[in-house]
């Protein structure tokens, strides 16, 4: 491990999302001393133990659902957030990094390690995708694509850098805002069906959701991007594991991992709260 950790070492390994994908590399997660003796990287906000902490909620919610904790993947959501902060998640042991703008994705990606697995999350535009596949090439998944124009303008653009096909996600409206970005669930069969039959340099996924902040109202969502799958895997005729449900925030990963997620997206958790400039 890189200078810095002079806490010991759990004998916990957590997996990261990069063993899921088939690659076997384990990092050690590396405790604080609580002294301090970590040094200036983590002055103030912690972002280890804030890593730390969600691996090990990811972890107990796993197992109160009977599931497997390898089989989920964190997306360590680090908009807003400078590539320090991100440098020092990696270096605690983790890989899979999500952003939502393209301008942040692709002035962040190159100052740090290849090995990063980015997600994009964000609404996406047409005249964006090619440079953000141009910039990112390690961009491992788009999690919101949300109508068929969007999906044919990543799979030309894919053949147009040469790059290995892209994994994407279906983005689904659950909670009806109009808001938020997402086809309908109704909608999301078709889809679905584009991405798959249509557009061969795509890899389909799976589905995503943001869900509403009010809790009260999350199960729904969370329930009702499950019945999605459902629908998806029958149309497609696969099964329900190849078909990932990305549900789940700072504030309801844990329901999420107990209603099925397979990826959670942790923004706030991990790195700390997001101070906007004002306006
Ligand atoms: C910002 C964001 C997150 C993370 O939100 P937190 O509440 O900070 O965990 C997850 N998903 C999407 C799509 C986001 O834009």
């Amino acid at each position: 491990m890189h200078a810095g950790y002079l806490g010991h070492t759990e004998e916990i390994h957590f997996t990261t999302n990069s063993k899921w994908s088939g690659d076997s590399r384990i990092k050690k997660i590396a405790t604080h001393d609580k002294t301090g003796a970590n040094g200036s990287a983590c002055d103030g906000w912690s972002c280890c133990d804030g890593l730390r902490s969600v691996m090990l909620r990811v972890r107990q919610a796993a197992e109160r659902a009977s599931r497997d904790p390898n089989r989920i993947r964190v997306v360590a959501v680090s908009k807003t957030k400078p590539v320090s902060l991100i440098r020092q998640v990696y270096d605690a042991g983790h890989l899979c990094f999500g952003e939502n703008y393209v301008q942040e994705i692709i002035e962040k990606a190159p100052q740090l390690p290849e090995d990063i697995e980015w997600h994009f999350i964000g609404h996406l535009q047409s005249n964006k995708v090619k440079s953000l596949l141009a910039s990112v090439p390690n961009l491992a998944m788009i999690e919101s694509v949300d109508n068929e124009k969007i999906a044919n303008h990543l799979h030309q653009a894919v053949s147009s850098v040469g790059r290995k096909p892209l994994k994407v996600l279906v983005q689904v409206n659950t909670s009806g805002e109009s808001s938020k970005s997402g086809v309908n669930p109704s909608d999301c069969v078709e889809l679905a069906k584009h991405v798959n039959f249509g557009c061969p340099n795509l890899k389909f996924c799976g589905l995503m959701t943001i869900g509403m902040p009010d809790f009260s109202s999350t199960p729904e969502n969370f329930q009702a991007l499950s019945n999605c799958r459902v629908a998806v895997c029958e149309a497609l005729g696969i099964a329900e594991e190849q078909c990932e449900l990305s549900m789940g925030m700072s504030g309801d990963f844990e329901l999420a991992i107990e209603m099925g997620s397979t990826n959670v997206r942790v923004g706030s958790t991990i790195f700390g709260p997001r101070q906007y400039p004002k306006k």
